[in-house]
């Protein structure tokens, strides 16, 4: 790459990417404070309560955003307590301390105040600089007008219907998932204006640079079932006539996508799914369909979004549920088999209801705050949520029922005295303060993984079983643009790049939702996201993901930049796209500890429910309690807010036993 091709590309230009640098100026600055110096816990020296605080809209690298980490990795590495002070103790008490504040956090505070009243004192401690966890909001203003994106969180949806807890709290929320769908999403704006799924072949995995448009049975509105529904015989032909593909590949694909072979002739649709699980879906198309092992890379990216492997990680079975090609011949009967992942499961059952806010669940997460510090998020329903202005320096505030304390890393989690007098004694990290905090109760609503060094005196079985659910790192690009002219040219809403950087590169999605509007003229900016999940094919897919993780920690912010914008030139040069001029601002949303890890047929065994690693990992410890997804071995909203729910219940049962 020529420092002239940098300079066509637009990496010279001043986008507000470098407003990370304020994430990382905030951390250092509260770590010059003194040892032993209080902040005061809602003193004015609380990043929080500074004025202007706004996490939202800040560009650059967020998700975990230089700053939140830090501590953390300290902690697990040893080194922490070598230059930590020694703790002070703030004095305060609470009735319950949550570690953590994403959506199982803010959840498990609501739950808890329903049932202990609203006199309850609560304080949720979390170590980014904004709460909702994995669903955080990307706010821009381009043009004047504010235009949003889900920075993790996509959207309301999961392989089962939610629970009555978890659509509960939905509804006392003022949420109708089903409802909101049919009024706010806008299906038809895009395929109004000739807007279609595309495929971007790129000449280092496919020959050459090619974008070819109009992918048989793929659109937003489809998406998920489409491939397996038989597009017609001439659908597939037509496009892969259009690709650079040779004849040999070529046939290959039309006869994975459209041929009704059955490859298992003489077993019952039940042997057919048991031997499915027990192959990958690259194995499938290579062994069983004879597939052309140039096909591998067309394919291989296709399961990267649902589950952060590709397909040679992932059982064809699951593949199958999932809507991937190549199964329409077998007589398969509709519905789940045993051995299967928990998506694929529920999805090979129907799903959940779904609906997709402008930020995506970070709405869901911003009317948990308003329900449990109403002034400091304005408004009333769940469609002017969109649009409200969180004011952050009412989050932490000395009198407060609940409290929520950002930036604030916990290091420590111990049960202090017998179990009916008892206590839990939280220390925190902000900065090089280290802080302790009392509370007759805690909730870990953070990560697994995390747990043991929190809590060092938990039972080895049980940090043993924390540990093994290994998180999986993807990263989230929002990218906005001066115009989607180029897109209204090349006639293409999504972009689907197998072999590219960022597999995924679509359009925003268009909802309308209170006083938000989506962009409808071409002429108008737009965002666009960009999916990446980082791995490392052919090994065992809890490998892969730790690979994946220190691969991400290690890309820089100008790499994804150089990345985004060599990409997104090179498939939309053609409609007049030029990256220089039209690139107006990019955030890159990193999850290292990403979607939570579900059990894969392929690597893990199928242990009984109460051996289950996360069964074993969410045991309560005195007066502590485990929430999270990871306690449910899932990656859903519905699972974080029905693991707080038990978590609290724990609780409240223990108290209510002492
Ligand atoms: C990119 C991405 C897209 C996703 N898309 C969807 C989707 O479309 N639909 C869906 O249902 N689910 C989706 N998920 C899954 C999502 O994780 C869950 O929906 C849910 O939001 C998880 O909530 P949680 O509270 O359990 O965990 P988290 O959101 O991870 O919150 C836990 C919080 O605890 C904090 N924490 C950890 N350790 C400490 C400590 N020591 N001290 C203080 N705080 C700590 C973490 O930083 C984090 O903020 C997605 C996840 C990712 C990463």
């Amino acid at each position: 790459m020529t420092s002239s091709y940098e300079r066509y590309l637009g990496m010279d230009r001043p986008i507000t990417r470098r407003d990370f640098m304020n994430g990382a100026a905030m951390a250092i600055g509260a770590a010059v404070l003194p040892h032993g110096q209080v902040f005061g816990t809602t003193g004015a020296a609380e990043p929080q309560n500074q004025a202007g605080y706004d996490p939202p809209v800040k560009e650059g690298l967020r998700g975990s955003h230089p700053g939140s980490f830090e501590i953390a990795h300290n902690l697990r590495d040893g080194t922490f307590w070598k230059t930590a002070g020694k703790p002070v103790d703030t004095e305060e008490t609470y009735d319950l301390v949550i570690v953590g504040g994403g959506i199982s956090g803010l959840a498990a505070a609501y739950f808890f105040r329903e049932k202990a009243g609203p006199s309850a004192r609560i304080l949720i401690l979390e170590n980014h600089d904004d709460f909702g966890g994995h669903a955080k909001r990307n706010e821009f203003h381009l043009g004047g007008k504010l235009q949003l994106l889900n920075g993790g969180t996509l959207l309301i949806d999961s392989p089962n219907p939610y629970s009555a807890v978890a659509d509960g709290l939905l509804k006392k929320l003022g949420i109708d998932p089903s409802q909101f769908e049919a009024k706010f999403t806008d299906h038809k704006l895009y395929r109004s204006l000739g807007l279609r799924s595309a495929v971007f072949f790129d000449k280092e995995t496919l020959g050459e640079d090619r974008v070819v448009v109009g992918t048989p049975g793929r659109s937003w509105d489809d998406e998920g079932a489409a491939e397996n529904q038989s597009p017609g015989s001439s659908d597939w032909a037509d496009f892969v006539a259009r690709t650079p593909l040779s004849p040999e590949i070529r046939r290959d694909i039309v006869r994975i996508q459209e041929a009704k072979v059955d490859y298992m002739p003489g077993l019952s649709s039940a042997e057919k799914k048991s031997r499915l699980a027990k192959i990958s879906y690259r194995d499938f198309l290579l062994n069983v369909v004879k597939a052309d092992p140039e096909v591998i890379p067309f394919y291989q990216t296709r399961t990267n979004g649902e589950w952060g492997v590709g397909i040679d990680a992932e059982p064809a079975l699951d593949c199958w549920a999932l809507g991937l090609p190549g199964f329409q011949g077998m007589n398969l009967e509709p519905g789940s088999a045993p051995d299967m992942s928990y998506s694929a499961a529920g999805y090979a059952n129907g799903g959940s209801y779904r609906f997709h806010f402008p930020d995506g669940n970070a709405s869901i997460a911003r009317l948990l705050v308003r329900a449990l510090i109403p002034d400091a998020v304005p408004g009333h329903t769940a469609e002017d949520i969109v649009t409200a202005q969180v004011d952050y320096g009412r989050l932490d505030r000395d009198g407060a029922p609940v409290r929520i304390r950002l930036n604030s890393t916990v290091v420590g989690v111990r049960n202090v005295g017998t179990s009916s007098a008892g206590q839990v004694e939280i220390t925190y990290a902000s900065g090089k303060q280290v802080l302790q905090v009392h509370a007759k109760g805690c909730v870990l609503a953070c990560w697994n993984m995390v747990i043991p060094y929190l809590c060092p005196e938990l039972p080895q079985a049980q940090k043993e079983a924390l540990h093994y659910l290994v998180k999986v790192p993807l990263v989230y690009a929002s990218v906005g643009i001066r115009n989607w002219t180029s897109f209204k040219k090349l006639g293409m809403q999504e972009i689907f790049s197998p072999g590219s950087y960022w597999p995924e590169v679509g359009l925003n999605v268009a909802v309308n939702i209170g006083e938000y509007r989506s962009p409808t003229s071409p002429e108008e900016p737009m965002l666009l996201h960009l999916v990446r999940t980082p791995c490392k094919p052919g090994l065992p897919a809890r490998e892969q993901h730790k690979i994946g993780r220190y691969e991400l920690l290690a890309t820089t912010f100008e790499t994804f930049e150089l990345k985004t914008r060599d990409q997104l030139a090179r498939i939309l040069s053609a409609g007049g796209f030029d990256p220089a001029r039209d690139i107006e601002a990019i955030t890159i949303n990193r999850w290292p500890h990403g979607y939570g890890y579900e059990y894969n047929p392929l690597f893990d065994p199928a242990w009984p429910e109460d051996q289950r690693p996360n069964v074993i990992g969410r045991k309560r410890f005195g007066r502590i309690t485990i929430a999270n997804t990871d306690s449910a071995a899932t990656a859903y909203t519905d699972s974080a807010i029905d693991q707080a729910h038990r978590a609290v219940s724990e609780l409240l049962a223990d108290a209510e036993g002492a």
